[in-house]
């Protein structure tokens, strides 16, 4: 039995046509199950009866089970999900105004141990599937009601690019006009910067925007916050953000904690505003937040000031940003549940 959340608009198709069915009945079948939102296949009355008895015997409808549901005083909200082996992951959705942005993760743990997130700690155990990944959006979406979420980001537990073809495949079923039809524009990436995994997202051209994790313009500043960073060059990261961003009328988006006494200096934000000069770009400055799991101290008033005058100064466009759902430790607490801009 395979899990029909697993399967692409195009994938399954391919399935019912080499089956003998109509191939169209593909797009029933999605707009059943992403659209109504039925999860039955015998309620798929617009399907004829041997499909649905085919459909029955070899696919089945995965669900999330519910472990917990947290909202914070700032009204982010975090739902802890466990999956078939028990393993746990974490979705978070931030309010700000209008703007309700769902934070999906896309691995169970992570590999890379970025030295300011809790998510990297545990280490990495496996990949998401697809339809774990999906899931996390429609469980959320049929609990807060159809219009709850304006805008997804891959920003959750996990490297997106390191599971690749799982996350690719889940954003053609958010983009699929017979699936969720999720606008492109309000699907946005996030990555540390797998150059190789860049080059080959560009190439598919999904039209969706991509989030460097920066952190420092230094490269060796960069390997101690980011050690998961070893084999991508930076140079070679910016220049090829650099060629594409001349194909692509939105900014690219670059976040940047800013950490006291390790990236957050004048200098720091002269090699910076040095690195991204010539790319259509915007930085998001997010203080770092304590944490009891680490040493790195909160920036001062002063720093984060001075740091701002510079990029001010070279011309660079920047937003200051501060962290939500710090109460219910939604996710990394850090990165992902950034998004309230406070200047
Ligand atoms: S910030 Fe992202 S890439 Fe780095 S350890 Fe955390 S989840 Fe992994």
């Amino acid at each position: 039995m395979n899990d029909i959340k697993d399967y692409s608009y195009e994938e399954l198709r391919k399935i019912l046509e080499e089956e003998g069915f109509l191939p169209f009945y593909a797009k029933q079948i999605f707009s059943w199950i992403y659209k109504k939102r039925v999860e039955d296949f015998d309620k798929m009355t617009d399907i004829s009866q041997s499909c649905r008895a085919f459909l029955g015997k070899n696919f089945f409808f995965s669900t999330l089970k519910l472990v917990n549901e947290e909202t914070s005083y700032d009204g982010t909200r975090k739902f802890l999900f466990q999956l078939d082996d028990n393993s746990r992951i974490e979705t978070v959705v931030i309010p700000e105004g209008k703007r309700k942005t769902l934070c999906l993760s896309t691995q169970v743990g992570c590999r890379f141990r970025c030295s300011f997130c809790v998510s990297g700690l545990a280490g990495f155990k496996r990949n998401l599937k697809v339809s774990e990944i999906v899931n996390q959006y429609l469980y959320v979406r049929d609990f807060m009601g159809k219009n709850s979420i304006t805008n997804i980001v891959f920003m959750g537990i996990g490297e997106p690019l390191d599971n690749f073809e799982n996350v690719v495949k889940s954003i053609r079923i958010f983009l699929s006009p017979w699936g969720i039809y999720f606008g492109k524009r309000r699907l946005c990436v996030s990555t540390i910067g797998l150059l190789p995994k860049i080059i080959k997202f560009y190439k598919l051209n999904l039209g969706i925007k991509l989030s460097i994790s920066l952190h420092s313009a230094n490269y060796q500043k960069r390997l101690k916050l980011m050690p998961g960073t070893k084999d991508n060059p930076l140079e070679e990261l910016i220049s090829t953000l650099k060629k594409r961003s001349k194909k692509d009328k939105f900014p690219l988006t670059f976040e940047y904690i800013m950490i006291r006494g390790v990236n957050s200096s004048i200098d720091d934000a002269k090699e910076l505003a040095n690195l991204v000069k010539g790319l259509n770009c915007k930085i998001n400055l997010i203080p770092y937040n304590y944490s009891h799991f680490f040493s790195w101290e909160v920036p001062s008033q002063n720093e984060i000031e001075q740091f701002k005058e510079v990029l001010k100064k070279q011309n660079v466009f920047f937003t200051l940003r501060k962290s939500k759902g710090q109460d219910i430790l939604a996710s990394c607490g850090q990165l992902r549940a950034e998004f309230r801009e406070v200047d």
